[in-house]
């Protein structure tokens, strides 16, 4: 018989990543009862499991940072310019001890099901302890990247030697030395980890089955004048983040590509090559629209790998022959440089894929490639794979599983029609990965506190996402993406990277600035597009919230 479910809750949080931290920290400055339900053993989400050498953030790290707190972002100080994944897991356990968050965090514990009582109007929720939690609002911090890919390789587990995966990374150092170690990947997991295992490592082979476009990370102990600088302005930085397309405070070019000269077109990708990281997307207006704009920008990409990697045959290997800017752009240190070393081998299994694993080693093109041990850095199913593994049941007990079988299906990547009072936070329909990770958080995370607040001094007792307000915003969402050229390749933005996984494009693509002006029209105008429900005559039994401070 199931256990009766526990009901003090007033919000239930799936993850104790970044977003669920700041999501438990603000619900309860707001005076709601929340707990956070985290299946990793401590707090960190991303940074907890993606502890491959060389894993570092590809947003500078006085932007990668919190922003809710003023002596908060004063105080902590950061070493480098790109922060390395220690790093930043020391920052997220700092914030959670600072601000007393681990109390009301259950770890170890994956959340198995979610189903929403109509009557009740709550959500029931249990773990794979059979334990049953039951809250009027739940909350999935779940992450867009939080669901290992493993791609289903013949022969896997006969291998002799240890596999891992770069987004479930063991938590002691593993040691390359005398090994010969088989990467599989070539994304930003990949390029991050490939240097580093490379300097330890007897032979590193690396299976490339599409190259992708990098730019240089120019990373670097942190500059002491900048974060003077960035100290003393955070609140202006911070606004131009929120007013940017990006969710960075960056610089935009504003021509086109197209109608500079081609010493301007070269000039500008040259000053953002040397400036280091995801900006050089911006350096002109017509990257992400036109084809030919766009194959300058790779072209340029293309001759810096030629200039670096001295076998021209390996070199013309790495170079990408997609739409720059359709995978995610990867941020690198030293990655083009590794293949000039002896010991790090290209193989291609673009026009023959891995047949299989024996327990020597990867089998493509009719050889075997003899390895001591296997990596996989073949990413995630980004997006919808960690909320589509938790068996979610909406009014009339529909599945997600059911209703997003076509592809995700959102209002505003903030709520889903059928399933009230379920918010995601950086859901599929929000920018979320096409921008700075944290702006995209503390945008969703105030957004949701605000309207918990709105709802309990309106007298509410659920909120739900209007079918026609859903539909128009996935119509909205696929003609701006139809704008661009961004959704022409293989890439996990699309669910390409994953078998069966049906071709949507997941993330909102029309800017940060853009989408954060319409949620907040929306409210303006009274929660546009949301169905909200008052509560009944006996308001103990659906109060929502306790204390009222903010
Ligand atoms: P990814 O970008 O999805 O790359 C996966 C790689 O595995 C690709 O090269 C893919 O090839 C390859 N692959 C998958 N299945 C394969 C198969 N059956 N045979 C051969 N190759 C296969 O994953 P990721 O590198 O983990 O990165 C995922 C995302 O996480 C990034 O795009 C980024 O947003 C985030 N991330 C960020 C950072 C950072 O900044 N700091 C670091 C790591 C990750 P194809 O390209 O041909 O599919």
């Amino acid at each position: 018989m199931k256990k009766e479910a526990k009901t003090d809750l007033d919000a239930l949080i799936v993850g104790a990543g970044v977003a669920g931290l700041f999501m438990l920290y603000r619900l309860r400055s707001r005076g709601f009862k929340a707990r956070v339900y985290e299946a990793g053993g401590d707090v960190g989400g991303t940074w907890y499991w993606n502890r491959y050498p060389g894993a570092r953030c590809d947003t500078e790290s006085v932007q990668y940072s919190y922003q809710f707190s003023e002596e908060l972002q004063q105080d902590w100080e950061w070493s480098e310019r790109y922060a390395s994944q220690p790093e930043i897991l020391r920052y997220v356990e700092h914030v959670a001890e600072r601000f007393d968050l681990r109390r009301d965090v259950v770890f170890n514990t994956r959340i198995v099901s979610a189903v929403f009582d109509e009557e009740a109007s709550r959500w029931v929720v249990e773990t794979d302890g059979g334990e049953r939690i039951s809250a009027t609002f739940c909350v999935m911090a779940t992450g867009c990247l939080s669901s290992p890919n493993f791609p289903a390789f013949e022969g896997l587990d006969g291998f002799d030697g240890p596999v891992f995966h770069t987004g479930l990374w063991p938590h002691e150092k593993v040691d390359f030395s005398g090994k010969r170690v088989g990467v599989i990947g070539t994304g930003s997991s990949a390029m991050q980890s490939i240097p580093i295992i490379a300097r330890e490592a007897d032979d590193v082979f690396v299976f490339q089955r599409t190259a992708h476009f990098a730019v240089p990370a120019h990373n670097g102990p942190i500059n002491e004048e900048r974060v003077r600088e960035v100290k003393a302005n955070y609140p202006q930085i911070r606004a131009r983040a929120k007013r940017s397309a990006t969710g960075f405070d960056q610089t935009f070019g504003e021509k086109e590509a197209l109608k500079v000269s081609e010493e301007e077109r070269e000039r500008e990708f040259e000053k953002r090559w040397a400036h280091g990281g995801l900006p050089f997307l911006s350096a002109f207006t017509d990257l992400r629209y036109s084809e030919e704009a766009n194959r300058m920008a790779g072209e340029f990409v293309r001759n810096k790998i030629r200039e670096i990697v001295k076998d021209p045959e390996t070199a013309e290997l790495l170079c990408p022959t997609t739409v720059i800017g359709c995978k995610r752009l990867c941020v690198i240190t030293e990655y083009f440089e590794a293949y000039n070393r002896p010991n790090v081998h290209l193989v291609d299994v673009s026009e023959s894929p891995i047949e299989r694993i024996t327990p020597e080693g990867v089998v493509t093109g009719g050889r075997v490639y003899d390895i001591d041990m296997l990596i996989l850095a073949t990413g995630f199913d980004a997006m919808t794979g960690t909320l589509l593994r938790i068996d979610i049941r909406g009014r009339g007990g529909r599945t997600l599983q059911d209703k997003w079988k076509e592809g995700p299906r959102t209002y505003l990547g903030l709520m889903t029609a059928g399933f009230p009072n379920m918010f995601t936070i950086t859901g599929p329909g929000s920018p979320s990965v096409l921008t700075n990770m944290q702006t995209s958080i503390d945008h969703h995370v105030e957004w949701i506190g605000a309207c918990l607040v709105y709802l309990r001094e309106n007298g509410m007792k659920s909120i739900e996402a209007s079918m026609e307000a859903e539909d128009a915003w996935v119509a909205h969402n696929n003609e701006e993406t139809a704008k661009t050229i961004r959704y022409k390749c293989t890439s996990w933005y699309l669910g390409a990277n994953i078998p069966g996984k049906p071709r949507v494009f997941m993330p909102y693509i029309a800017g940060f600035d853009v989408y954060s002006k319409k949620c907040a029209q929306i409210v303006a105008a009274g929660y546009e597009g949301f169905r909200l429900i008052p509560r009944e005559t006996d308001p103990v039994d659906t109060l929502v919230g306790h204390s009222g401070d903010s």
